[in-house]
């Protein structure tokens, strides 16, 4: 088979359809701004409690991250624990943390309600060390996880890696027996059936372009222009991650795209298939500049990175194709033979202290800047706003912690400094 430029859980999962010459209804109670996670979740939380929602899409259901991401349901938030304690003090850390733990359970209760068919199952995550240093910091790790969180991890040498891996070139790794995986295609297509069973109404090839502080008949909202026509809302929620873009100009500011890039091999032979991941979790590596893998239930070996920093064009998805394969079978020589089925890319969305960050600015409601761990905590933050919407109040750790802007407070929403940042962060993978 050849390459295809191609995501290739779209190959495997059927959308729900909407009917494209619906138009807009006029008020609503929330407009949710993009069909991802976020949105859908929020969506789904909205109209169980009875609000009358639509979704806004520019481009299909789960056209975002959503989509094309790894599937790995991921404890934890990117940054690692010391960095977080010193940032935000044990107390607010223990929250965020207990939350990150809570977003995995969010997302399997509503696997189990919904009864999804997306092969959610809780594998555990692997987490193997590229040099010796970050092997020793594991240990210290998992001893301030289990005193500070009260959750276990498990370090393994490097003499029992094979256990976990077919690979020889790690110092080591670190096991979370909590993490799960999924196919992401079809459990955003699950988000969006439940979502509309619930009475949402999800309207695609809707782009928001201007929204405007408005009161109608005395009462203040929102008024929205969209490529679907106008419509009115009381409340909007803006839940378009890495591709946020200037209907939302300050949340613009706050958030950059950063493009990520996977490849999937052929269906591979069973033995070999165990051979790479024995007990078929889901896998990253240590670096800055990290590679993240796993099996998908068909036993292709699907293999992602930020091969290239910028989001997703032809350009950097061909390019991606040639470096991942590289890094691939620099981990994995026993695939040097194994055909590549499929290459794409999506966008990542980081804020600038590469933290989730969800409340309400200007007057909006918004969740984002998941960095890569979006697949629980978007669904979680969905949930989470939603219910604060709703009137309740809901704990969220990540609501009113600062949300910086760059540094120098010239970023337009243009990342004109991302090769910059490509290299400093593989400078840093060489240093560190
Ligand atoms: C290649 C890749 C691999 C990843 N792997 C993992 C992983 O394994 N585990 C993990 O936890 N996370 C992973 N992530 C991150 C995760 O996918 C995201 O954090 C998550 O999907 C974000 O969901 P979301 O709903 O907030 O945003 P998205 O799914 O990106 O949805 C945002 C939507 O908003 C729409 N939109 C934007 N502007 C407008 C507008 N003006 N009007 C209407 N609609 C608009 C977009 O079209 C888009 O569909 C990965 C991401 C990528 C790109």
């Amino acid at each position: 088979m050849a390459l295809k430029e191609h995501n290739y859980w779209l190959t495997t999962t059927e959308f729900p359809a909407e009917n494209p010459s619906q138009p807009l209804p006029e008020v609503v109670d929330v407009v949710v701004i993009g069909a991802g996670f976020t949105g859908l979740s929020a969506a789904r939380t909205l109209a169980k409690r009875g609000a009358k929602v639509a979704v806004l899409e520019s481009e299909t259901i789960g056209w975002g991250a959503s989509s094309r991401n790894g599937g790995m349901v991921l404890t934890g938030m990117k940054l690692g624990v010391n960095q977080l304690i010193s940032r935000y003090g044990r107390e607010l850390t223990q929250r965020m943390y207990a939350a990150s733990l809570a977003s995995m359970d969010c997302v399997e209760q509503i696997v189990r309600e919904e009864g999804m068919d997306c092969d959610f199952f809780r594998c555990g995550h692997l987490e193997v060390a590229c040099k010796q240093k970050h092997f020793d910091d594991y240990a210290r790790q998992a001893e301030v996880i289990a005193r500070e969180f009260n959750h276990q991890l498990r370090v393994v040498e490097k003499h029992e890696l094979n256990s976990e891996i077919g690979s020889n070139i790690y110092y080591g790794g670190m096991v979370d027996e909590v993490s799960a995986g999924c196919n992401p295609a079809r459990y955003v297509a699950g988000l969006a059936r439940s979502a509309m069973k619930a009475g949402a109404e999800i309207f695609e090839h809707a782009r928001v372009q201007t929204i405007q502080r408005d009161s109608r008949q005395g009462e203040l909202g929102w008024k929205l222009s969209t490529s679907r026509g106008p419509l009115w809302a009381h409340e909007v929620f803006v839940a378009t991650s890495g591709y946020t873009g200037s209907a939302t100009p300050a949340l613009q500011k706050k958030i950059i795209p950063i493009g990520s890039f996977i490849i999937t091999t052929e269906v591979l032979p069973e033995k070999l298939a165990r051979e790479l991941s024995p007990r078929n979790r889901m896998i990253y590596d240590s670096k800055n500049y990290l590679y993240y893998y796993r099996l998908t239930p068909d036993r292709r070996m699907l293999f992602g990175g930020r091969a290239a920093f910028f989001p997703e064009n032809d350009q950097t998805i061909r390019r991606s194709a040639q470096i991942l394969r590289r890094g691939m079978i620099g981990v994995y020589p026993q695939l040097s033979d194994a055909k590549i089925d499929y290459v794409w890319g999506g966008t990542l969305d980081f804020a600038f202290d590469i933290m989730p960050h969800a409340g309400k600015m200007d007057g909006m409601y918004y969740a984002l800047g998941y960095a890569g761990h979006g697949v629980a905590m978007a669904t979680y933050q969905g949930q989470k706003i939603a219910e604060l919407m709703a009137g309740d109040q809901p704990e969220n750790p990540f609501v009113g912690i600062p949300f910086p802007g760059a540094p120098i407070g010239l970023y337009n929403g243009k990342p004109w400094f991302l090769p910059l940042a490509g290299a400093w962060y593989k400078v840093l993978d060489w240093v560190s």
